[in-house]
């Protein structure tokens, strides 16, 4: 990119921005990006976990706003005596809690570009790039995981909207009318209650074909429409996948959308020797997929994939007049995929991440996060005084404390160690409930990304 924006407008352009006083970048804004570069190169001069008590950002703070405009100087030193104390710091090496979010310097990079563009893409008019990136990355993404082309993508900020447009999309494709039960139990708020049934898992975590076609049945009886059934491949606690085929064949009998949740362990299906990680979801009707979990953007991007988007558009498009446009040719208007009307400019990130490292880079760090996973279940295993509760087969392992002789009972052991563990500020690690056990979570990550 040259130093100017192009065309040797920019005195007038700079002119023009002072005049209507939006301000220009503050001086001082080279000097922020020097600030991020060694921001995430030393996250571990931080305590991983915040040490701040409840309340403690809030009062260092004034209650109003300033009357008038204060220097950027000013305002960014705050930022450093009291922001970065309240932060727990995702970067840090030490940060093995959850899913250890992996962003990247062209992803941070990229949401700089996309503020400063500040697109709003909700109609493909309102900037062209926004809606076709979009596509183009999620093109990419798609055939990186292997995924057939009669998926589209659409880009939404998390798996939880993801999921819940998904499944909007299901109820849409009902073909009688469905009961008005139905649509309650998809609305957002209905979702948890009458109109989910959980399924039973097997041992290792994994839901069982048998039982859910056995709760089809029993629905059927009772004369419930099931509509929708959602699969998930590296379920959050310990990581399981569920027997996808098996699933695709009982929704396809029994005529059901089949959603598959791989919010976090999908890309995995990048890495050769991994690409039975999505076997089965070439037949799914939806699939959800989070780059800001495993693929080095910075929160947030979901990426949602989908044989039947005109359902989804179905379910959300609705255009007052205003914003009624007729483009030659057919164009997406992103407004129409969901219950968003304006939409950021995510695909940039996910555009510029996926260039920067390339599929090989990509793969070689997701290979390598599960490579160090492996190392400390086997340290787990090699132990005498840890044990591993549950399979391992991504970046994620559970296990607890259980020494020959322990003092007391083990829950409290391990919360106990877990406090311990986390108080030192150099490691973050959080925990799970496993067949009613206490367990200790671990998830593996790059503190730094290896050099591109
Ligand atoms: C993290 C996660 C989610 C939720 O993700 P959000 O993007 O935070 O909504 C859903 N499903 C699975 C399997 C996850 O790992």
């Amino acid at each position: 990119m040259s130093q100017h924006p192009p065309g040797g407008r920019h005195s007038t352009s700079r002119a023009s921005a002072r005049r209507h006083g939006r301000g220009g970048v503050p001086a001082g804004g080279h000097e922020l990006v020097d600030w991020i570069g060694r921001y995430l190169e030393e996250a571990e001069r931080y305590p991983v976990l915040s040490r701040v008590k409840p309340g403690e950002v809030r009062e260092a703070l004034p209650p109003e706003a300033p009357a008038s405009g204060e220097p950027w100087s000013a305002i960014r030193d705050d930022v450093e005596r009291l922001i970065v104390p309240g932060l727990t710091h995702w970067n840090h090496p030490g940060f093995f809690a959850y899913f250890a979010i992996s962003a990247s310097g062209p992803g941070v990079l990229a949401e700089f570009l996309s503020a400063a563009f500040n697109a709003q893409g909700m109609l493909w008019r309102t900037s062209p790039a926004v809606t076709e990136l979009e596509e183009v990355a999620l093109g990419w993404l798609r055939r990186l995981l292997g995924l057939p082309d009669a998926f589209e993508g659409v880009i939404y900020d998390t798996a939880s909207i993801s999921t819940l447009h998904a499944l909007a999309a299901a109820r849409q494709a009902v073909p009688e009318h469905a009961h008005s039960s139905v649509d309650k139990a998809v609305m957002t708020l209905g979702l948890g209650q009458s109109g989910l049934r959980r399924i039973d898992a097997d041992e290792r975590f994994r839901l069982r074909p048998a039982a859910l076609a056995a709760a089809i049945d029993e629905d059927r009886g009772n004369g419930v429409t099931p509509l929708a059934v959602v699969a998930t491949v590296g379920t959050t606690a310990v990581t399981s996948v569920d027997p996808v085929p098996d699933i695709a064949d009982i929704c396809a009998r029994e005529r059901l959308w089949l959603h598959v949740d791989a919010a976090y362990a999908g890309v995995a299906a990048m890495v050769p020797g991994h690409e039975q990680t999505l076997a089965g979801c070439d037949r799914a009707d939806s699939l959800v997929v989070n780059p800001h979990k495993w693929l080095f953007t910075p929160f947030d991007l979901s990426a949602l994939f989908c044989r039947r988007m005109d359902r989804i558009e179905e379910a959300f498009a609705l255009t007052p007049d205003y914003l009624q446009s007729r483009e030659p040719g057919a164009v997406r208007n992103l407004m129409d995929t969901g219950v968003q009307l304006g939409r950021r400019f995510r695909a940039l990130k996910l555009w510029m991440v996926l260039r920067y490292f390339g599929a090989d880079g990509i793969r070689r760090r997701i290979a390598e996060h599960m490579r160090l996973a492996r190392c400390f279940a086997d340290w787990v295993d090699a132990s005498d005084r840890f044990e591993r509760l549950a399979p391992a087969p991504f970046s994620v392992v559970c296990f607890r404390a259980n020494p020959a002789a322990p003092a007391g009972d083990l829950d409290d052991l391990n919360a106990r160690l877990l406090d311990a563990v986390n108080a030192t500020g150099e490691v973050f690690l959080s925990h799970t409930r496993l067949d009613g056990r206490f367990a200790l979570r671990l998830a593996e990550h790059l503190d730094r990304l290896l050099p591109a």
